[in-house]
């Protein structure tokens, strides 16, 4: 989170606005809050330069819900192709198959998720739904620098992304897309809010089945308000879109995001201690997998670092060694200051 927004997230905390209110004690329904929905929508379709044929949708549940609601409202029952780049694309492939046949088009798994597949390997059904594909895998770091271009392809399904980890930290072709998703809680604020985008031409497809209140339609429908949105978590990633703006929007945050990302990969690159297993033209710039070629030394490596206040650096547990994530919120000057710890650690074993 900016600091900026968690402070001004306290100072309103009571009151906000005057109104004599918390925003968590307002009716979801009210002119309050509905004045907060209707600004960081706004915001957020003016920074993501989002098209008018989208939708955006403000749902709970998270990433991981989305894994069913999207089958739920696109398979139709039908054949869905999924590009594996990692653990996420991994989990959304296995839940998509209760809905639908879930088929694996392409799969970096025998390389350890360390590359993408050619987009001209991919292999897409001509019966295909929608094509998944996880725009940047959260622990292997794994990142499309672009899109793909489907009807390049020849292909006419719509892409499906899973964008949650790296949402509003570089512009995105929406040409190329048909829906994505993510949870709000590694980009955009708290945990509890889940953003979904998707073209209006893809709404009033869900199945029989699918619950009312992740029916896509219902949603848009209602301006997201078939149920009581998560409304707290909403106004802070309001806050976070107003910081976005004041800081120059998506492209000035990619620009300083390739600045943060390129600073580790460098010292990486450069380091006999330490090493990025990822192949370069695909390295996420959100979330950086780091290794110690010798492992021993991880734990004094991860108590070091708490000592001057580096922390969360333990990298997941299926891929074991180090992660840095450093999302938009995350300051130069902090990846600045984990190089520094990094290098005077490499020294004192050297
Ligand atoms: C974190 C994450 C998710 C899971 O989000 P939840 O909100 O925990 O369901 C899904 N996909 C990706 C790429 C993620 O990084």
């Amino acid at each position: 989170m900016p600091e900026s927004v968690l402070h001004q997230a306290a100072s309103e905390m009571l009151d906000w606005h005057g109104s004599g209110m918390s925003v968590m004690e307002m009716s979801h329904r009210g002119k309050e809050f509905i004045s907060i929905y209707e600004q960081a929508e706004a915001d957020l379709r003016e920074l993501l330069a989002l098209p008018a044929h989208f939708k955006i949708l403000f749902m709970q549940g998270g990433g991981l819900a989305e894994n069913a609601i999207v089958p739920l409202n696109l398979s139709q029952g039908g054949a869905m192709d999924f590009v594996l780049t990692g653990s996420w694309g991994q989990k959304s492939l296995k839940e998509a198959g209760k809905y639908g046949t879930a088929r694996v088009a392409a799969s970096a798994q025998a390389d350890g998720f360390t590359s993408l597949p050619s987009p001209a390997s991919w292999h897409i059904g001509a019966d295909s739904r929608y094509v998944h594909i996880c725009s940047n895998e959260t622990i292997h770091g794994v990142e499309f620098h672009k899109l793909p271009d489907l009807k390049a392809l020849g292909c006419d399904a719509p892409l499906v992304v899973d964008f949650s980890s790296h949402v509003a930290s570089r512009p995105v072709d929406w040409s190329r897309v048909g829906l994505a998703f993510g949870g709000a809680q590694k980009n955009l604020g708290p945990a509890g809010l889940t953003l979904v985008i998707v073209r209006e031409d893809l709404i009033g497809r869900a199945l029989p089945h699918c619950p009312s209140a992740f029916d896509y339609k219902l949603v848009a429908d209602n301006q997201s308000m078939y149920n009581t949105p998560p409304t707290y978590s909403i106004y802070i990633a309001g806050l976070v879109f107003q910081w976005l703006k004041k800081h120059g929007g998506i492209a000035a945050m990619e620009q300083r995001n390739i600045a943060k990302a390129q600073l580790l990969y460098d010292f990486l690159d450069s380091s006999s201690l330490f090493e990025n297993r990822v192949a370069k033209d695909c390295r996420s710039r959100m979330n950086v997998p780091f290794f110690l070629r010798d492992e021993s030394l991880n734990d004094a490596f991860l108590a070091g670092a708490k000592a001057v206040n580096l922390l969360q650096l333990k990298g997941h547990k299926s891929v074991g060694g180090m992660r840095a994530s450093i999302y938009n919120a995350m300051p130069l000057e902090g990846v600045q200051a984990l190089v520094a710890y990094m290098r005077e650690f490499e020294k004192t074993q050297a």
